[in-house]
């Protein structure tokens, strides 16, 4: 079970074709979220250190 899936970057569909999309022939791309976990952290953190700012300021 280590099927990965790949998603059509013309036609965003899903796809365990490695090569192209089966519909309609564009380029697939792994769907990796490597980049976004990144950035999400990043907000993230300046979102915590905001409410622990908010928390020092209250308290
Ligand atoms: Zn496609």
């Amino acid at each position: 079970m280590t099927k990965s899936i790949f998603k059509c970057i013309e036609c965003s569909k899903y796809t365990l074709n490695t090569e192209k999309c089966p519909s309609c022939g564009g380029r697939v791309v792994s769907p990796r979220p490597a980049k976004f976990s990144i950035e999400k952290e990043k907000k993230y953190s300046s979102y915590r250190r905001q409410l622990f700012k908010n928390d020092l300021n209250t308290s």
